[in-house]
């Protein structure tokens, strides 16, 4: 059983006159680490931001999307947001609080885990992502490679199953980007969470993905192991 499933998905914006997505299919197993690329307007956000939904169909979207083979209709938006994580491109517009310390507890504290589990949690993953030396910050003051480490870092805080990320290195500098994929891979492996990236910079990540899917025009052209990938394309 696939951990997530897409089947024949079609999306079109009401204003637009060409679809977003158009019959795209894929699987995504327990761990994997896929990589979604494709130019500018090929529909990696829109599938992203489906697969979390974080947009409405208003009729216009047809197919399926199932985690773990139930339709994700069924799942509240309680429930996606603590299976699906999702980072974006801007690390500015996901921090909602004032200091780092608040920004890493909110979910914890929205879902009600006790303080002293919360502390023991939060205590764990500022050590594994080498982040005390920020812990006294606000997070107005960090750089957006800090920004968008603590946004991963709040984010997997919630233990997610599947982690979407669109275009998440997009505005960091080549340093910052290259410590923002290393932590993507080391939750990877570490905590066995499936990743679906949509990125750019793809020699970085290639040697990190066990599939590429690629989207042209709202169509998938490409779905594959990266060695494959890099031969046809
Ligand atoms: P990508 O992430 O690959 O750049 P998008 O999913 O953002 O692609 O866009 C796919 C298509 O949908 C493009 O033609 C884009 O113009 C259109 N689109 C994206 N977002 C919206 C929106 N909110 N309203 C209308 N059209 C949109
Ligand atoms: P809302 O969340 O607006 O109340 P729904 O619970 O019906 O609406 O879920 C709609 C969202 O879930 C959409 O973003 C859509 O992409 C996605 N979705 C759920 N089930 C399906 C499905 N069977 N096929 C395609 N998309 C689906």
């Amino acid at each position: 059983m696939a951990l997530l499933e897409a089947k024949n998905i079609i999306f079109q914006y009401p204003d637009q006159a060409r679809k977003a997505l158009d019959q795209v299919s894929f699987r995504a197993e327990q761990g994997e680490f896929i990589v979604l690329c494709g130019p500018s307007g090929s529909g990696k956000s829109t599938l992203l931001r489906l697969l979390k939904k974080e947009i409405a169909p208003h009729g216009n979207v047809s197919g399926r999307l199932l985690l773990q083979n139930q339709p994700l209709s069924q799942f509240s938006s309680e429930q996606l947001a603590q299976t699906i994580g999702m980072v974006f491109q801007d690390p500015e517009n996901q921090i909602v609080m004032d200091q780092v310390m608040e920004e890493l507890v909110f979910g914890l504290e929205n879902i009600g885990m006790p303080t002293e589990e919360m502390r023991k949690k939060v205590a764990e993953m500022i050590h594994f992502f080498g982040l005390e030396h920020l812990l006294h910050k606000r997070t107005h003051e960090l750089s957006g490679g800090q920004k968008q480490l603590l946004n991963l870092a709040s984010v997997i805080l919630m233990e997610p199953q599947i982690l979407l990320l669109d275009e998440p290195t997009a505005q960091l500098d080549p340093v910052a980007a290259k410590d923002f994929i290393g932590m993507l891979h080391r939750m990877n492996e570490e905590f066995g969470v499936t990743v679906i990236i949509a990125e750019h910079r793809l020699e970085e990540l290639f040697a990190l993905a066990d599939r590429v899917i690629v989207l042209e025009q709202g169509r998938k052209t490409h779905d594959g192991p990266p060695r494959k990938i890099i031969e046809e394309i």
